[in-house]
């Protein structure tokens, strides 16, 4: 039996840091990867499906080359260079991981499949590993649901998406959420017919109803087909392709297409790490069940990133590592809850998001005001030619403190910040008001917008 002083799983978001930090605090600490380092945001979620995104936005900015005053003549897609791109970006980060924690004095990177025995040991390898304090970062994948014919279609998911290097004719995407709306938006600016096909009455269910319009809206000005309520989906193999039969109010009641990409959640990794050995609880979707410091129900282990079911992004897990780094090494009593809901869509132009839905704010019966203000009035939007989207900005009409905003628009990911760093102080919005902005920036309207406050309804 080997022994450390500390044992992580995972080498998601927040583990490798984690590990770093206590192999600096001169403890020694074992890292266990059984797939690829750096875990899904480095190599099948957000750096390389940003890195696509990038691709696709070139592209869709070639294309309107005549607004802009230049010709191009046809724009055609490489997609085996497109792919060649992505591996690079992608594969730069995984190495950069690896390299970095096997650098790491005191640090043990074991490659493999990790399976608790006991409060605390872990077998790899058939290795036995014990250690007083143990992390659990092994993220989640793609959920596949259990609707008819899923095992008779070779279907996508978010991590097979990866490596294909041809363009699927006519792509049916299944999920209209934050995963399925960035492939369908890249794939239909490769070259791809696209079809969107959703459950529920809208996209994006969880965010407001104004919001799911203006994207569908943005997403079928570019020709993506969309269809919504659609129940009791079926797959079934046509030809050289894949049909998507549902059941809706709308005909025609099946799509037929060439791929078919299924984005319709997440599970957590969490059914074969043998956490019944260590007693460690679990909702009844599978997410580790933890405190407010992020510790499990078994003193001595915790659990950071998609597996706990608290974030689902790459910078809540990093935020957990923080989390607990600061608990353990800095006595600074940090806790999940101070964290206030902020994240992107990045679909073009991005969503920024940050803090209470509109949904949110009527449940907890505040009284709140709310300014929205379309991107076509926004000068630089205009200037750029990118004015699709609005801003929406919503206050507690009591302390005046910003409830929630979202910004829809070009550079709605990174002005979102302005506004969530106003919420974490704490201060009210009017101090936006007394700020000098740069101009001509988007989020030089600030002060504008929020001088247009109305009841919120
Ligand atoms: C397509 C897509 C796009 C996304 N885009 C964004 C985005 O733009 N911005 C954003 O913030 N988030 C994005 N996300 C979400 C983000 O990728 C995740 O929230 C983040 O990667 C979660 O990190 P994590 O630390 O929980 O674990 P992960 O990154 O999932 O890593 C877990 C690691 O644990 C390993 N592991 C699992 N079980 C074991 C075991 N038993 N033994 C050993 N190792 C094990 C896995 O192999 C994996 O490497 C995206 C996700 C997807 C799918």
């Amino acid at each position: 039996m080997k022994h450390f002083d500390a044992i992580i799983i995972g080498t998601g978001q927040a583990g490798p840091s984690l590990a770093a930090r206590f192999a600096g605090a001169g403890k020694t600490v074992a890292i266990i990867e059984r797939n690829k380092f750096g875990g899904t945001c480095v190599n099948t979620g957000c750096i390389p499906t940003k890195t696509l995104v990038a691709s696709a936005y070139a592209i869709h900015v070639a294309r309107r080359g005549a607004e802009y005053g230049f010709a191009t003549g046809d724009v055609r897609v490489d997609i085996k260079r497109v792919k060649a791109r992505k591996d690079a970006v992608s594969g730069r980060s995984n190495k950069g991981v690896e390299d970095w924690l096997r650098g790491t004095k005191n640090c043990t990177v074991i490659q493999g499949h990790a399976r608790f025995q006991s409060t605390n040991t872990v077998v790899v390898n058939d290795e036995v590993l014990q250690a007083g304090q143990i992390f659990i970062n092994v993220g989640g994948r793609a959920s596949v649901p259990d609707m008819p014919g899923v095992h008779e279609v070779p279907f996508l998911t978010n991590s097979s998406m990866m490596d294909i290097d041809f363009l699927p004719e006519h792509l049916i995407v299944v999920g209209g959420s934050y995963v399925g709306l960035e492939f369908a938006q890249m794939y239909r600016r490769f070259g791809s017919q696209v079809t969107i096909v959703e459950m529920g009455p809208r996209l994006i269910g969880r965010e407001d109803e104004d919001i799911s319009q203006a994207v569908r809206e943005i997403l079928e000005a570019e020709g993506i087909q969309i269809r919504l309520n659609a129940k009791c989906i079926s797959l079934a193999k046509r030809d050289s392709g894949v049909v998507v039969r549902m059941d809706c109010n709308d005909d025609p009641k099946e799509v037929a297409g060439t791929h078919v990409l299924l984005a319709v959640g997440r599970v957590p990794n969490t059914s074969d790490l043998g956490l019944d050995r260590a007693g460690i609880a679990t909702d009844r979707r599978g997410y580790i069940t933890v405190d407010d410091q992020l510790q499990t129900n078994v003193p001595g282990i915790w659990a950071l990133g998609d597996c706990n079911g608290r974030g689902a992004f790459t910078h809540t897990s990093y935020n957990d590592y923080e989390i607990v780094a600061d608990n353990l090494f800095n006595a600074d009593h940090r806790r999940v809850s101070d964290r206030i809901q902020a994240y992107a869509l990045y679909i073009d132009p991005p969503l920024g998001r940050c803090g209470m839905t509109d949904a949110e704010i009527r449940t907890s019966g505040r009284r709140a005001l709310v300014a929205k203000y379309p991107m076509v009035r926004v000068s630089r939007a205009y200037e750029k030619g990118e004015t699709q989207g609005f801003i929406k900005i919503c206050v507690d009409a009591e302390t005046e403190q910003i409830l929630g905003a979202a910004i829809l628009g070009i550079g709605g990911d990174e002005v979102i910040h302005v506004l969530l760093d106003v919420m974490y102080a704490k201060a009210p919005y009017t101090v936006i008001q007394r700020a000098m902005h740069i101009h001509p920036t988007v989020a030089e309207y600030l002060p504008t917008i929020l001088a247009k406050l109305e009841p919120f309804v």
